[in-house]
């Protein structure tokens, strides 16, 4: 499922985790919306637009201070009309603390995650036609707020499996499992598949994704879905996931982040 082709800016998943947060700030007239983010994240940039559709003006609170140069997320959420303000790693540490200097925003968690995040992407599934089809549903995970959503929203046959972006992130099991209502043992979460760690992207990974591009013209990112399609060929290769198998890869986007690469790293953008 190719969430990536959304939209060019806002990369696919972002966008169904903020809907109903959006709908919330609205009928609670806040004053104005305000999340976490480093300088290459997604979810900045997708609330940035997200909220400029919408005409609702919002706050990004940047880990880190300003460099010299702003990225190019940072950039194009500036250009939404997002107010940033950078925040040194130190202070960034205490979340909470700065929501309580400005406890009349509308504060939606770094990354989404959330109840209202995980019911928005229960709704991804909907656009996949004949769903019940699949035995395998395939996705990265950040915070897990996407799986979550992907396992309300999944018949009880589908094995959910997520692929963590992360290193030794064990703590995403009962965050995953958090915004369930009932204890659900069908999701499994993968540890292997990091390539170093959170944002990492060795050589093999980067001539993976040129190769995934040549093979399947398949746009993949250095961050998720590189890593997560990686995987998943793993998974099938390896009869880990058995043959006669039905799987579904949600390509949740994201693609914006290759552009921390140097130019002409990938050959596409
Ligand atoms: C944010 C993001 C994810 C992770 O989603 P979570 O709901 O935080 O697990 C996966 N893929 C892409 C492309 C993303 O931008």
């Amino acid at each position: 499922m190719r969430l990536d082709k959304l939209h060019p800016v806002i990369s696919g998943n972002k966008w169904f985790k903020l809907q109903y947060y959006l709908q919330q700030a609205t009928q609670y007239s806040a004053r104005k919306i305000a999340t976490f983010g480093g300088a290459y994240s997604n979810h900045i940039v997708a609330t940035a637009f997200a909220c400029y559709l919408r005409q609702i003006p919002c706050a990004g609170f940047i880990r880190g201070e300003a460099a010299q140069t702003l990225s190019h997320t940072l950039l194009q959420a500036k250009a939404y009309g997002m107010e940033l303000h950078f925040v040194s790693r130190e202070a960034y540490k205490n979340k909470v603390a700065i929501q309580e200097s400005n406890p009349d925003y509308y504060w939606v968690n770094e990354g989404g995650y959330g109840l209202p995040g995980a019911q928005g992407a229960a709704t991804i599934p909907d656009l996949v036609p004949d769903i019940e089809n699949y035995t395998h549903i395939i996705a990265a995970v950040g915070t897990g707020t996407m799986l979550a959503g992907l396992c309300k929203a999944a018949p009880p046959h589908q094995q959910i499996i997520g692929i963590s972006a992360m290193k030794n992130n064990t703590a995403l099991q009962q965050q995953v499992q958090a915004l369930l209502d009932t204890p659900d043992n069908r999701f499994t979460i993968l540890h292997d598949y990091h390539f170093g760690g959170y944002g990492k992207h060795p050589a093999t990974l980067i001539s993976y994704i040129q190769q995934c591009w040549q093979q399947y013209q398949l746009p993949l990112d250095i961050v998720y879905t590189g890593k997560a399609f990686f995987a998943t060929e793993h998974l099938i290769k390896t009869h880990t996931i058995p043959q006669g198998s039905n799987v579904l890869f949600i390509h949740s986007g994201g693609l914006q982040g290759n552009l921390s690469l140097p130019a002409g790293t990938l050959p596409f953008s």
